[in-house]
């Protein structure tokens, strides 16, 4: 299968990712996470990116298309993949589709989680990310066993760069004007499937679960 994960940040597209890849043992692809990893091995590209992540902007449509083909190349994900935060223009939803065709093969599905506002915000300030295995948790909502300490590996908890109040808001606007469009854009394709975000992981994951069902029968 080859799935679009779609959501604002905080909207659960990581967790839920890993969630949903691990059912249908594809990998897990995450735009977020490849330029993470860029950006800590302190390349020139990584200070490029880090120049637009940690501002709340989107990396460039090329650029960002570029690092995530090459990761769709790899063959772990030649039986399928689920794609998390990529695409999130038109632009490259269009670079994508290009990209399959070249290969001779198409996207099964869309799902776009969905959550308002000021549920994002509760969410990504309180935030904090496994430094090891890049597991997230909720100061509040899902607090650790051991403060500061991931539950699955040990490794440390730490704040994103961009999870600060100020940029959070950055990137919901962005979010609503580069990315709304873009579900459009996907149910005039026939791929999009909406999913309410509201709730504990399981229930979001359930609801994720019966909209494919759906259409893949
Ligand atoms: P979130 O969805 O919570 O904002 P991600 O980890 O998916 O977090 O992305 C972090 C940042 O990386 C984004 O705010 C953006 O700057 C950049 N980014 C991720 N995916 C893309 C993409 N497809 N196009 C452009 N920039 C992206
Ligand atoms: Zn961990």
């Amino acid at each position: 299968m080859r799935i679009v994960l779609i959501g604002p940040p905080g909207a659960g597209k990581g967790t839920q990712a890993r969630v949903l890849a691990g059912r249908l043992s594809v990998p897990a692809i995450s735009s977020g996470d490849l330029f993470r990893a860029e950006t800590s091995r302190g390349s020139a590209l990584g200070e490029l990116i880090k120049r637009h992540t940690e501002a709340g902007e989107l990396v460039p449509d090329e650029l960002t298309t570029t690092i995530v083909t090459r990761r769709l190349h790899e063959p772990d994900a030649g039986g399928g993949f689920l794609l998390d935060g990529f695409p999130r223009t038109v632009r490259q939803a269009e670079l994508l589709a290009q990209a399959l065709e070249e290969d001779k093969t198409v996207l099964d599905a869309v799902i776009a989680l969905d959550l308002p506002d000021d549920e994002i915000v509760q969410r990504l300030t309180g935030r904090r990310m496994c430094q090891a295995c890049g597991m997230a948790v909720h100061t509040v909502f899902s607090p650790p066993r051991v403060p500061g300490r991931c539950d699955g590996c040990a490794g440390a908890l730490v704040r994103r760069a961009d999870d600060t109040e100020e940029t959070v808001l950055r990137r919901l606007a962005v979010y609503a004007e580069q990315t709304v469009p873009l579900l459009r854009w996907y149910a005039d394709r026939e791929l999009l499937l909406p999913v309410d975000a509201k709730g504990a992981v399981p229930e979001v994951s359930d609801r994720m679960r019966a909209a494919l069902a759906a259409v893949t029968r």
